[in-house]
């Protein structure tokens, strides 16, 4: 069985136009393994958030190509795009992007509504979620009473209550403290190496870098190191090693 969840090969991205023109990514070689997290660094401007939209297919590449669960994305078209998000990929932001009126647990059953399940199953399926994640007591509870922390928690739980296959984080730690990051951190890779899911966190916090099974880092559009699939940093000391 071919254990890469979404494999991207020379990923070629142009934005903007004109005089605006950049060139955001330049022949990107990244595949995401099932079981694995992996951390993508890199300085500001270099192309992360560019490269994890066109792995979770909400941004078509210049050139290259990108499979999910071994299925070519590049004759599809937008309604193909949207279904292979539906069925495979799980995304988090930096802002959490909750509804204010809607409950923990209200939130992430959108996730499933939007897929067609409604009812008490996927009021139970959402429990669940949340559960995961630490939040089993909160799921009554709107946005503005929860913490930083807590609502990227209840978003990390709208991403994974319909199972995908990978998690795509962009950024997820930069807005939490130190104690809130790690416990975030911990979910992420729990979901990586308990339910088998390929996930991906963009960040430039090197707090980050003991929960990663494998770092790859970007500079200017490129991947400088960590360009394989090589599995992970063996010196790289583990969470568990770190009493994290
Ligand atoms: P990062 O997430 O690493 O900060 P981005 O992927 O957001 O980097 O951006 C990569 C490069 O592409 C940057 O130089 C950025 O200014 C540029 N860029 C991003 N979005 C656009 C856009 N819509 N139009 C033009 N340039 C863009
Ligand atoms: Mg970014």
């Amino acid at each position: 069985m071919n254990d890469y969840i979404i494999e991207a090969k020379n990923i070629e991205k142009t934005l903007g136009s004109g005089a605006g023109k950049v060139q955001a990514l330049r022949g990107i070689d990244l595949s995401l393994r099932r079981g694995e997290l992996t951390l993508l660094m890199g300085p500001s401007g270099s192309g992360k958030t560019t490269l994890l939209l066109i792995l979770g297919c909400m941004l078509a590449p210049s050139s290259g190509q990108v499979s999910v669960c071994g299925v070519s994305t590049v004759d599809a078209d937008e309604e193909g795009l949207a279904k292979i998000r539906r069925d495979h990929i799980g995304f988090v932001f930096q802002s959490y992007h909750l509804f204010p009126t809607l409950t923990a647990a209200q939130n992430v059953q959108l996730a499933l509504d939007i897929r067609g399940e409604r009812g008490r199953k996927a009021r139970e399926r959402s429990c669940q979620a949340l559960k995961m994640v630490g939040l089993e007591h909160k799921t009554n509870a709107h946005p503005h009473e929860l913490s930083g922390g807590e609502q990227q928690r209840v978003a990390i739980a709208r991403a994974i209550v319909a199972n995908p296959s990978a998690v795509l984080a962009d950024e997820p730690t930069a807005a939490l403290d130190s104690t809130n990051g790690q416990t975030l951190m911990r979910i992420l890779a729990s979901i990586a190496h308990e339910r088998g899911s390929a996930v991906l966190v963009v960040t430039h916090d090197p707090r980050v870098l003991p929960f990663a099974d494998r770092i790859v880092q970007i500079e200017d559009g490129r991947l400088v190191e960590g360009r394989s699939d090589e599995p992970q940093l063996a010196r790289m000391p583990k969470a568990a090693n770190l009493g994290m």
